[in-house]
């Protein structure tokens, strides 16, 4: 990667896409600063440091990712790496609590409007940007994408006894499973290309996504992305990995 490369962060205002952003800034990327809101976007990216750009994008928007990419058309004419990290784990429930967050989101009385809201930004969210970015990946040498995704999409994972978190499955697990999914096909699709497709987990981080229940920090949280955002070309095409190495599906 060379350092004019072009690195769009959804979701990178906070969190772990804002730890993502710092880091590929770190290493010489311009980074676009995804972000629903413009003014906390233009705020993260004067932490990111002096190249980087807010763009507004709420990833539920069709209108937003199409103004988002156009935008990066006119300004930078490629992109060269798109990491999908914007996720939500539920509907905001500001005053609930972390066991009363999950406890609402098991599957025998989920409403069906929060299963799909969820979906909504962890999975067809994903899949607009990447449709609308596919354009300007192509324009790049060696574009990468990275779905930030989670071991809690693991099927091998959700059914290992032994696992203690298997019981954490709201609707933000399957729509990760789904998430793999679509990375494992759109990495076919694009067989053959110089762009590569990887899901990564960051692991049990700290972040309100869990109000800060995490294990881990978000600069640890961050390492895979950057990791796989920056992949040579002998390096993987379709898989599911965190720093430490491959995840089971
Ligand atoms: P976070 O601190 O809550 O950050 C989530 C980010 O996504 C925020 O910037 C949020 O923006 C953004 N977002 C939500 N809905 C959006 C939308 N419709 N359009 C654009 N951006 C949107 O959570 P995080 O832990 O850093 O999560 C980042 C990614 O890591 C997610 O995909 C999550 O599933 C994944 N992950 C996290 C953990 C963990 O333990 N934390 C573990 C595995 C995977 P606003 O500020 O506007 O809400």
């Amino acid at each position: 990667m060379n350092k004019s490369n072009i690195a769009l962060v959804t979701g990178a205002n906070k969190g772990i896409g804002l730890q993502i952003a710092k880091d590929l800034a770190k290493q010489g990327l311009t980074v676009l600063v995804g972000s629903r809101d413009l003014e906390r976007g233009k705020a993260a990216a004067k932490e990111v440091g002096p190249g980087a750009r807010a763009v507004q994008l709420d990833v539920t928007d069709l209108r937003s990712i199409a103004a988002a990419a156009e935008w990066i058309r006119q300004e930078f004419g490629r992109l060269d790496v798109l990491v999908n990290n914007a996720g939500i784990s539920h509907s905001p429930a500001p005053d609930a609590s972390f066991e009363e967050v999950l406890a609402a989101g098991r599957h025998s009385i989920v409403p069906l409007d929060e299963v799909r809201s969820v979906f909504e930004v962890n999975v067809f969210g994903v899949l607009a940007v990447t449709q609308a970015m596919l354009p300007l990946l192509r324009e790049a040498p060696a574009g990468r994408i990275v779905n930030v995704s989670s071991e809690l999409g693991s099927h091998t994972k959700q059914g290992d006894p032994d696992n203690p978190y298997r019981m954490a499955n709201g609707p933000y697990a399957p729509s990760k499973s789904a998430l793999n999914g679509l990375t494992v096909a759109l990495a076919n699709e694009l067989e053959g290309t110089t762009i590569k497709v990887n899901a990564v987990c960051p692991g049990f981080t700290a972040t309100e996504l869990n109000k800060f229940r995490g294990t881990r920090t978000v600069e640890q949280g961050a390492r895979a992305a950057v990791q796989f955002a920056l992949i040579a070309e002998d390096g993987p095409n379709g898989g599911f990995f965190n720093e430490s190495g491959p995840l089971p599906w």
